[in-house]
């Protein structure tokens, strides 16, 4: 299979009028992570980029665009996975800063410690050029409607959708990152599932990668991930291992969400059982798909 990508924009429920411009948001992250691929970048680097693009789209919730916490403030998750020599990188509740993938990598790239939180994750940030910007730099209008409304009670607060991921595979390695500014409304210091290896990121070349989205308090008790690698190592469709791993979230703990994966061949798969869940694919000898 020729190198390619996929990425997600989020399981939840867009409103029909509002899918197709979700759509085309992923669809230019997947032309960005296709270019890297095709001027001979890493799998790693391309889902790196996939994920900028999104973070720098105020449609989704990362970066740029992100969930506000009970403070009204912005915390951030991040993970990238290289499936060469499972290397991992994360930060977790960090405040503000731009592009909270490009701060996962350089914890990758570091190696000493594999996940930073809150004032920790910043101070390694800052210390590697990565400035703070203040929150408002990342709140769009509609997070801030959004998250009055669940103030004052007249929405759910929660998980509220937008969360981007991405896995490439560059013909040799895969590689799998998320992010996301988790769920409206949420305490202070809370961490979802997306910067935990395993449960919202994983990635093995000797099986595959995924990026799940959903409801992230229950992903990571059924750790969907590893269940969606732990089926592609065993050799599983990867259409079929993605479903699986949504049967499961289901059956076990009454969850929602959805995956999307790439197995160590570059063969997609995908599933959710939401409402939604938007996403894009497409390699670098020109195919392209795309929907929700
Ligand atoms: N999984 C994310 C979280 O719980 C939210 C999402 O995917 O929309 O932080």
């Amino acid at each position: 299979m020729p190198p390619s990508v996929i990425v997600h924009g989020g399981a939840g429920n867009v409103a029909p009028e509002r899918r197709a411009k979700h759509v085309a948001g992923c669809e230019r992250a997947v032309a960005a992570a296709l270019e890297v691929l095709r001027a001979g970048g890493r799998a790693l680097d391309a889902a790196q980029r996939a994920v900028e693009v999104l973070e720098d789209d105020p449609l989704f919730n990362a970066g740029w665009g992100s969930c506000l916490n009970e403070d009204g403030g912005v915390e951030l998750d991040a993970a990238l996975m290289d499936g060469d020599g499972l290397r991992y990188g994360a930060v977790c509740a960090m405040p503000s800063v731009r592009h909270p993938i490009a701060v996962a990598r350089a914890v990758m790239e570091e190696g000493r410690h594999a996940i930073y939180a809150g004032e920790g994750a910043l101070r390694f940030a800052e210390a590697r050029g990565f400035a703070r910007v203040p929150d408002a730099e990342l709140i769009t209008e509609q997070a801030r409607e959004r998250w009055e409304a669940v103030r004052a009670g007249r929405a759910e607060a929660g998980w509220s959708g937008g969360t981007v991921g991405a896995v490439a595979f560059d013909g040799t390695h895969v590689a799998a990152a998320t992010s996301t500014g988790g769920m409206m409304d949420k305490r202070r210091g809370r961490v979802g599932d997306s910067p935990l290896p395993g449960a919202g990121t994983y990635a093995d070349d000797l099986a595959g990668g995924v990026s799940a989205t959903g409801h992230g308090e229950k992903i990571l008790r059924v750790g969907v991930g590893f269940l969606v690698v732990a089926a592609l190592r065993g050799g599983a469709d990867p259409m079929a291992a993605a479903e699986q791993a949504i049967a499961t979230l289901a059956a076990r703990v009454e969850g929602t969400g959805g995956v999307i994966a790439l197995d160590c061949a570059g063969r997609p798969g995908r599933a959710n059982n939401t409402e939604t869940m938007i996403w894009a694919w497409g390699s670098t000898d020109g195919a392209r798909e795309s929907g929700w």
